[in-house]
């Protein structure tokens, strides 16, 4: 299973780092919360996020373990991958050893 192209993995804001545009269309920043309970706490929000309606808001640190969580899964199959390919490398090299054999035992 693809996790990182699932849709909720990416590029619809959901999971990780939001995109660059809120949902009402403008820019995602940075902010830090000034509140006595999350006092010193970051957060992506747009500047119409106040206003009311459907804005992107996440705390910043959630967003970053959504990020590792993302950057795991993008190395596992990489890993994968690899592994795949070291034993597809082998296979073919016992391969080539095996052609020539048949070959030298159809010369003899
Ligand atoms: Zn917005």
């Amino acid at each position: 299973m693809d996790l990182i192209r699932s849709g909720c993995w990416e590029a619809d804001g959901e999971y990780g780092i939001p995109a660059s545009l809120c949902y009402c269309g403008r820019r995602v920043v940075v902010h830090t919360c000034r509140t006595d309970l999350n006092s010193g706490r970051r957060f992506f929000t747009c500047k119409n996020s106040e206003e009311g309606g459907v804005h992107v808001w996440k705390w910043w640190d959630d967003v970053v373990m959504e990020e590792f969580n993302i950057v795991k899964v993008r190395l596992d199959e990489a890993a994968d991958k690899i592994q795949n390919l070291k034993r597809l490398v082998e296979y073919e090299a016992k391969l080539k050893e095996l052609e020539l054999v048949a070959k030298r035992d159809v010369k003899e």
